[in-house]
């Protein structure tokens, strides 16, 4: 589908492909990647969006996808943090293939629903699922940027503890800010001493991390389908108002 954003004119308009230089690689976990690019031209972005990364083969051949931005706008490179997907087309590519000076085009910023600023107020509530952590990890680094905010609170479902993206730095936000609290559950294995949750994300889940509403609360679902979609429908069974439930999904699969 053609990626249309809304010019000031109110007439859409097609959003341009940019070169974007590979500047870094980060590895998070032993499946996820982060890419920090150079990108001359970004016209900035909201906490949330994502871009459309295009790949163009020797012979012409083009294999296009959406990956969400972790960086907040107050950092000088975007960065995209990548799941491999073993039988994937473009994500191994990403995390094993790409180099430093690699040039790689995207376009964007995209999505304007799945956007917080510290300006929207709160209290924040996030859920993650697997690398949809990455939107949200831009909300929570953007909150940090900005000295503080509302109330944040991130629950980060992960099938295991090594598969945590971002989990050092989570744990070092929170530590700098009692207004973060970040909640894990591990799905399939968890460490030795482990206290915490360990299944998928349900209701009860919801309601002990999150609590009843209180005004001002705004919700934000990400990862794989099942995840968002119980999320969603749990948070609206326990009285979230639907427009303060805003969901993004990854793809097809459970994690
Ligand atoms: C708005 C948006 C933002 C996204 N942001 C991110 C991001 O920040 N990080 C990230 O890692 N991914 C993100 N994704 C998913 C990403 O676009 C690709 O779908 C994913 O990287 C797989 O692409 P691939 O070419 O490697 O796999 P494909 O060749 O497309 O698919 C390989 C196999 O994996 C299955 N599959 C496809 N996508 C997924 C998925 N997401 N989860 C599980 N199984 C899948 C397919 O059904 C197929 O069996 C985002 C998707 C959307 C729609």
């Amino acid at each position: 589908m053609v990626e249309l954003e809304t010019a000031v004119v109110g007439q859409p308009r097609r959003l341009p492909w940019l070169a974007a230089t590979v500047a870094a690689k980060i590895p998070e976990t032993p499946e996820a990647t982060t890419v920090l690019f150079d990108v001359p031209g970004w016209p900035g972005h909201r906490p949330g969006q994502h871009v459309d990364v295009r790949l163009t083969a020797e012979d012409g051949y083009q294999a296009q996808r959406s990956y969400s931005i972790a960086s907040p706008p107050e950092a000088s490179q975007l960065a995209l943090t990548v799941q491999r997907l073993g039988d994937g087309e473009v994500s191994p590519y990403l995390t094993d293939e790409v180099r430093p000076g690699d040039l790689i085009e995207l376009r964007g910023p995209i999505g304007g629903y799945f956007t917080w600023t510290v300006a929207d107020g709160g209290p924040l509530l996030l859920v993650a699922g697997g690398s949809g952590v990455a939107p949200l990890m831009a909300m929570v680094r953007h909150r940090a940027a900005a000295g503080g905010g509302p109330p944040a609170t991130l629950l980060y479902s992960s099938r295991s503890w090594d598969e945590i993206i971002f989990r050092d730095e989570l744990a070092g936000l929170v530590v700098a800010d009692d207004g973060l609290a970040v909640v894990h559950t591990l799905t399939r294995s968890q460490p030795p001493g482990w206290t915490g949750y360990g299944r998928r994300v349900d209701a009860a889940m919801l309601g002990e991390v999150f609590g009843p509403p209180t005004a001002g609360a705004v919700a934000y679902a990400c990862g794989p389908t099942p995840l968002v979609e119980r999320a969603a429908t749990d948070l609206l069974a326990l009285g979230y108002a639907p427009d303060r439930i805003r969901t993004e999904r990854f793809g097809p699969s459970g994690g």
